[in-house]
């Protein structure tokens, strides 16, 4: 959606592909509608119910934790009919087949609109109980999006709607992909200036051109490479002037580059009579092949004087006058060309349509509050982001989307340790992660796309254990069996890192995978700590190994108990199967020896499950 044609090809040679750290401490807009809209291309049909919540939650985390951006969500208020209706046309031809639709009739729409925006509502709740800032624009979502943007509210836009930059948009991220090298793929206004030529106001003549969001058409037989090379002929501050000139039927007179730099040339010559000059038919140069037989031709000189060389295929004589001749004939069909464009944009009834001129330039797309530095604005809701309300958002959660409260939990980790590491950088008072975790030590450096982060290990406090409180809540009314796994596909933002449970001996941890510079400025003794440990370690490994290469019958080391790691759900089911046969009263009692139980139960349940490497190192470290 946006500028119609093949608009996002045009730009695709100034796509900036950037790693993922592009977003980490910047905030970036997101066009809600645009996500929601996005659903069925990445979930099969019907696989999942209420996709648009499943997306926006594992999006949103993982904006969140892994890429470390501060997301605002741009959500749209009353956009054109047009425009609604060409995004409605979109979410339904991904969810419903299309040859069973029947025409759509304006009772449809109404009522397809109000499924459409109680997805939106849906999702704007869940985000809301995340703590996220929700923005409603006044028209179109991604409009408010480049306002933020071009104001310097935020960083970058999320929206794969060109319109964006003709709102103002300087910089839109159009596809994000979590699982490579470079998840970001982004667009910046400054490269599609320099590469060509185009500003914001050039974008709109365009798009007023070629069709748009608002007006489907376009100009009657005007295409993508017509209008660019149209538009290309003005600076940024004429083009529009330009537009409303043909469109009222007066065609300016074409001054394109042929015409302007031979300017004083051709007014020269052009008081002149044309003059008639002959040319060799043999070598094709000024002169006669008469005139060359005798007298060989100046330009033919060879080292022989053998006379005139037959000319090439293809030859052009450069002569003065040829070249003049030629550059008439290209200006004047330059002028041609010049003169039809301009006779197709004439025979337009309003155009172009102030309306939507207007509406791209406007700079009032909607209501915020900014702080810090001084209030900068203050007329709507905060941009500012709050703690999740965790048991709220389970609870949410558990209703719409088949999923058990410890999945929900495990997957929001990242999250909550995220803003756990942020507030102990800015304000180092001695919490928990959770109300229940210390921050432990730092596991090992884990290398994923060639990106490195820490592992975390996060200790259970003391004083946490005798609360049990991160168990899953007791529900009897649902049973484990009805609960599906969803496969998780690869290429989307969907998959959030998979915390993961460690127990050494009757120790257990949570692991987190969490940013280098995130844990540094939060922990940075402990980042010593491991630094310090991992240098030792290493002086250790190069003396032992030079040592046994020594004695060369080095023996087997006796094999010593050490940590496995579980994956996170099997944890909370088996405390949930634990707590479900306690009652209330006992937990708080035996919850020592109920950790210790569980710690046991889960290595007895899962052993058989053992990886092979786990196994391996069980018994052989
Ligand atoms: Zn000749
Ligand atoms: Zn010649
Ligand atoms: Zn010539």
């Amino acid at each position: 959606m946006g500028v119609g044609g093949k608009f996002w090809d045009l730009l695709k040679p100034y796509a900036r592909f950037e790693g993922l750290d592009f977003l980490r401490d910047k905030r970036v807009a997101v066009d809600l509608s645009y996500w929601i809209v996005q659903h069925e291309t990445a979930i099969k049909k019907n696989s999942v119910p209420k996709p648009h919540l499943r997306l926006t939650f594992f999006r949103t985390i993982n904006l969140f934790a892994k890429f470390g951006a501060f997301p605002v969500f741009v959500v749209d208020g009353t956009p054109s009919p047009l425009k609604s209706q060409a995004r409605l046309a979109r979410f339904y031809r991904f969810t419903i087949d299309s040859s069973t639709l029947p025409v759509a009739e304006e009772g449809i729409l109404v009522e397809r609109n109000q499924t459409f925006l109680k997805c939106v509502q849906e999702c704007v709740e869940l985000l809301e109980l995340f703590g996220m800032p929700v923005l409603k624009a006044k028209g179109e979502a991604e409009a408010l999006c480049a306002q933020l943007n071009s104001e310097g509210y935020v960083d970058a836009c999320i929206t794969a709607d060109s319109d964006a930059f003709l709102f103002g948009a300087k910089c839109v991220v159009k596809c994000i992909r979590p699982n490579t090298k470079e998840p970001f793929e982004c667009y910046c206004i400054s490269d599609i200036e320099a590469g060509l030529g185009l500003k914001r106001k050039h974008l709109i003549a365009m798009s007023l051109l070629i069709g748009n969001d608002h007006d489907l058409n376009g100009v009657q037989g005007i295409g993508l490479d017509t209008a660019l090379q149209f538009v290309q002929n003005f600076s940024e501050d004429e083009i529009l002037n330009i537009l409303h000139k043909i469109g009222n039927g007066d065609i300016p007179q074409y001054w394109g580059d042929i015409k302007s730099t031979e300017d004083a040339v051709s007014h020269s010559d052009e008081s002149m009579p044309m003059v008639k000059s002959s040319h060799c038919s043999f070598c094709g140069h000024p002169g006669t092949k008469r005139a060359h037989f005798k007298f060989s031709c100046e330009y033919c000189i060879n080292d022989n004087n053998e006379g005139c060389l037959k000319k090439p295929d293809g030859f052009k004589c450069n002569c003065s006058l040829c070249n003049k001749n030629r550059k008439e004939k290209e200006q004047k069909k330059h002028e041609t060309w010049w003169i039809k464009v301009c006779s197709k944009i004439a025979l337009e009834t309003n155009f172009p349509n102030d309306e939507i001129v207007t509406m791209y330039l406007c700079e009032n797309n909607g209501t915020f509050t900014v702080m810090g530095g001084g209030i900068i604005a203050t007329d709507g809701p905060s941009i500012s982001w709050g703690s999740p309300m965790t048991e709220m958002l389970v609870d949410f959660l558990v209703y719409h989307q088949p999923w058990q409260p410890s999945y929900i939990r495990q997957k929001m980790l990242p999250m909550l340790s995220t803003i756990y590491l942020r507030e102990m950088a800015t304000n180092p008072v001695q919490t928990l992660l959770c109300g229940q975790y210390e921050f432990d030590s730092i596991r090992r450096v884990k290398i994923r796309y060639g990106h490195q982060s820490y592992v975390v290990k996060w200790k259970k406090a003391a004083s946490a254990i005798s609360g049990v409180k991160y168990t899953a809540p007791v529900d009897s009314d649902l049973h484990l069996e009805e609960f599906m796994e969803v496969d998780e596909p690869n290429d989307l933002l969907d998959e959030s890192s998979n915390p993961q449970i460690h127990v050494d001996g009757d120790c257990w941890f949570l692991l987190t995978d969490e940013n280098m510079k995130l844990v540094h400025s939060a922990f940075p003794k402990k980042v010593d700590h491991f630094l310090q440990e991992n240098e030792r370690r290493e002086l250790k490994r190069k003396r032992t190994s030079s040592l046994r290469s020594e004695e060369s019958n080095g023996k087997l080391e006796s094999p010593k108990s050490k940590g496995v790691q579980l994956s996170i759900t099997e944890f909370y089911r088996s405390a949930k199967v634990q707590s479900q046969e306690k009652s209330g009263a006992d937990l708080a009692k035996d919850s020592n020896c109920q950790v210790d139980r569980i710690s046991k139960e889960n290595r007895r349940v899962s052993s058989p499950n053992l990886s092979k490497s786990a196994r391996r190192r069980l018994l052989f470290n």
